[in-house]
């Protein structure tokens, strides 16, 4: 039995989900972060179960062949990179592993199924979003910048290579703004000040959306710092006041208040203008959305007459991008504001032959085929946890001909994947999409289709 504190050896010979090397010991699996396959390491013992441990690297003996040098000072702390330690190339082979494991593991399906990752084209600066969490440490110091792993302790950091050297830029002068005035930011105690820096760039324009969230409509000084943002930057095209006073994890507030320039902030994806609300998702990595939707639309194989249901549509992007190769389009979200954008997007496009519903998914998908509705092709892009049983039951009774999944968890994903191959459908193909580089998170696209296809 091992003890805490002792030190061991290790080979490490696989990553777990999250990017996580781990070894054996015995009878004894070993976790150990910021360790790659093909390290062998010392490492301080931490935490002792029946079979499992975790451990800390105490000595790289010899470095897997896949290390490259780290070259962000707080890459083993902070929350967001985990691969900063190894090539682009063998993060690329980790996460196509972390759907094939997941796939066969979980979904008990065949590996090969699995294709190439594709990978991102830009590895740095890849953000078109970022959210700021600004806070006080212990000795009431203000701090802004990223969540150490694991946790919601601020880990304070000015400057990330995943984001465009703008967003940068503003956060150090929010920074020089806000560190004289530490009575401006948030605390459960105050309710009043300033939570979250929340930006959004649009990369075919260089607009640039800047939002604060803050515990209250107005704070001292506001003036003064929006008046110099806006001189500093003419890209600044957006500034939002959010209010969110409540004691809770969701960043943002239900009222937005617009205190300079437009509402919203505008890209082009796939050739289509998409305004997008502060509300509204938008895929953080533009020019990898492209490749996930194009792959998306391939799968779909539309040739014109078809009637294609795009599920958890945000402001509309999948099902707008495949508008031209559809008979009629059909789109579900709950947030409202999406909604309204999906509209307006279609709309601004000359997309006529789009109808966006605000709701719950799976209720609305129940609606849908009470109305009677057929559609051909569903395109599905639901959150983290995927879709419920229900909404997979009504999908197989609707009965179209092909389902795109697009998952941002490969766990989810291969659960669902198991339950609509237990009715009716087949997967034919799994890509792994790179839409964030340096973190451990993948996003995949699968394409299932009817067994017994309509006559
Ligand atoms: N397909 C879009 C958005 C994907 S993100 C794109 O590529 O940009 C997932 C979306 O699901 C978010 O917009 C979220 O608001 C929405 N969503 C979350 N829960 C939902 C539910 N129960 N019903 C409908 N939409 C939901």
């Amino acid at each position: 039995m091992y003890q805490k504190n002792e030190i061991i050896e290790l080979n490490i010979t696989s990553l777990t989900s999250d990017g996580d090397g781990v070894g054996r010991a015995g009878e004894m699996v070993f976790f150990v972060p910021n360790t790659t396959v093909g390290d062998m390491i010392r490492a301080k013992v931490l935490k002792v179960k029946k079979n499992v441990g975790f451990a800390r690297v105490e000595e790289i003996v010899t470095p897997s062949p896949d290390r490259i040098d780290p070259d962000c000072p707080v890459s083993f702390s902070c929350g967001g990179c985990v691969y900063r330690h190894i090539s682009y190339e063998a993060e690329c082979r980790a996460k196509r592993q972390k759907v094939t494991d997941a796939v066969t593991r979980i979904g008990k399906l065949d590996g090969s199924l699995v294709k190439d990752i594709i990978p991102s084209e830009k590895i740095e600066n890849y953000r078109n979003k970022a959210m700021i969490p600004v806070g006080l440490n212990r000795d009431g110091e203000v701090v802004m910048g990223y969540y150490a792993r694991h946790s919601h302790h601020i880990m304070h950091c000015l400057r990330c290579q995943l984001s465009p050297s703008v967003f940068n830029d503003i956060i150090e002068d929010v920074y020089s703004f806000l560190r004289h005035r530490p009575a401006l930011v948030y605390t459960p105690q105050n309710r009043r000040g300033i939570r979250h820096i929340y930006l959004r760039y649009a990369e075919t324009t260089g607009d640039v959306m800047f939002c604060i969230v803050a515990g209250s409509r107005h704070f001292d000084g506001e003036e003064v710092l929006y008046n110099s943002l806006k001189e500093k930057y003419p890209s600044i095209k957006s500034i939002i006041l959010n209010v969110n006073a409540e004691d809770t994890n969701v960043i943002l507030g239900k009222h937005s208040y617009t205190v300079y320039g437009d509402d919203q902030i505008a890209d082009t994806l796939c050739g289509l203008r998409f305004e997008i609300a502060p509300e509204a998702f938008y895929q953080i990595n533009r020019s990898q959305a492209e490749r996930l939707y194009s792959k998306a639309k391939e799968y779909a194989q539309l040739s014109g007459k078809e009637t294609l249901i795009d599920l958890y549509c945000g402001a509309g992007t999948i099902g707008l991008s495949m508008s031209d190769k559809c008979k009629r389009l059909i789109g579900v979200e709950i947030i409202p504001e999406a909604i309204e954008n999906a509209k307006r997007n279609a709309a601004q496009n000359g997309v006529q032959n789009a109808r966006f519903i605000c709701g719950d998914a799976p209720q609305a998908a129940e609606q849908l085929r009470k109305e009677g509705i057929r559609p051909d092709v569903i395109v599905v892009d639901p959150p983290r946890k995927g879709l419920t049983p229900e909404l997979i039951g009504t999908i197989v009774q609707m009965s179209p001909q092909r389902v795109v999944y697009v998952s941002c968890d490969p766990a989810t994903l291969a659960r669902d994947l198991k339950l609509f191959t237990k009715q009716d459908y087949s997967v034919k193909e799994i890509t792994p999409v790179d839409m964030f580089p340096r973190t451990s998170h993948v996003e995949s696209v699968c394409l299932m289709s009817r067994e017994n296809p309509h006559q």
